[in-house]
């Protein structure tokens, strides 16, 4: 067995499990081991928050691409609603008088 080149090993952002650098998926947990940097475009080891190229942290980026549109949508619901409701009564205003 030759086990002699430990470069090429990434480690999991979310279980801390090694998963070989040619991997895209955790072969634990099935997470995505590199992110794309927003900043400069670089992919680079999830488990790292700071890009090495240009140092942005990228760290609350993950859990934005999870939200689905829908959840998004939800998010506004209360505020659309609320604007609805001022609509209408401005509606209601104006056809009164
Ligand atoms: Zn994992
Ligand atoms: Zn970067």
């Amino acid at each position: 067995m030759a086990g002699n080149s430990n470069t090429g090993r990434v480690q999991c952002g979310k279980c801390r499990a090694h998963n070989e650098a040619s991997r895209n998926k955790c072969r634990s947990c099935g997470g995505h081991l590199y992110l794309i940097c927003r900043k400069c475009r670089q992919k680079f080891a999830r488990f790292l928050d700071l890009c090495p190229s240009c140092g942005e942290n990228n760290h609350h980026h993950r859990d934005v691409s999870k939200e689905t549109r829908l959840q998004k949508l939800w998010r506004k619901a209360p505020q659309l609603i609320f604007y609805l409701i001022l609509l209408a009564f401005l509606y209601f205003v104006f056809t009164l008088f």
